[in-house]
């Protein structure tokens, strides 16, 4: 009874192979194999670098250091006599972060980042703490966007902005010009009216005679009515 169980088991268990050979497997032979990372999968934290000048994108403001909530992060920036803060050092300890991902969405300057690595594995714990050399030296080749206002060099403003040049405006630096001529006199006044008429002449005697008869010799029917 025994044995025919056994059988029974193997048979089981063959089966079940059998059904799997044909498939995709799930699973990847590393380290021989090694899995693809996606772009925002949260690995170790590294330092950014400018793509053109390959300097480090880090201001130094502190605000990494302060959201991480394990201590993993220690910058240390003071400020020189010009009040510029000098990196003096920043340093990850990889033993404390816990991969939360806070560090990055503080920081304003694309300096600090998860990157999609994951091979850092060692046999001495102090090879896990990083300092700003390694961190950099990891994140050299990490693509990131570049969100960073940066300020419009000088070629750049708008010609507004620009002082005029003096060859553009030659006149410039001369005085104005001095204002127009005054406008001329103005036109000689009219001549004067024309000269008032003449006099009327004298009324013609005829005239004088019919509107005001003479008294001194009165007519024919003036006389026969006083006889
Ligand atoms: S991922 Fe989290 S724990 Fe790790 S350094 Fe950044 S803030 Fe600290
Ligand atoms: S990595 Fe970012 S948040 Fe941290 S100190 Fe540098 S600029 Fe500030």
């Amino acid at each position: 009874m025994g044995v025919l169980k056994d059988f029974f088991n193997l048979v089981k268990g063959m089966t079940i192979t059998g059904k799997h050979l044909g498939r995709h497997a799930v699973t990847i032979q590393y380290p021989e194999q090694k899995m693809e990372m996606f772009e925002r999968s949260r690995g170790v934290v590294v330092l950014l670098s400018d793509k053109e000048t390959g300097e480090l994108n880090c201001t130094m403001c502190m605000l990494c250091m302060r959201a991480c909530p394990t201590a993993a992060i220690q910058i240390d920036a003071p400020r020189d006599e010009n009040k510029k803060r000098v990196l003096n050092s920043f340093v990850i300890d990889n033993t404390l972060c816990c991969y939360c991902g806070l560090c990055e969405e503080a920081c304003n300057f694309c300096a600090i980042k998860m990157a999609p690595l994951y091979e850092f594995s060692t046999w001495n714990k102090d090879d896990l703490v990083w300092d700003v050399k390694k961190l950099q030296e990891m994140g050299r080749d990490v693509p990131y966007e570049d969100t960073r206002k940066k300020k419009p060099a000088a070629a750049d403003k708008p010609a507004a902005e620009k002082k005029p040049a003096a060859a553009a405006n030659p006149g410039a630096d001369a005085k104005p010009a001095a204002p127009e001529a005054k406008p001329a006199a103005p036109e000689a006044k009219p001549a004067a009216p024309e000269a008032k008429p003449a006099a009327p002449t004298e009324k013609p005697e005829e005239t004088k005679d019919e509107a005001a008869p003479s008294k001194a010799e009165p007519s024919d029917d003036d006389k026969k009515g006083d006889v």
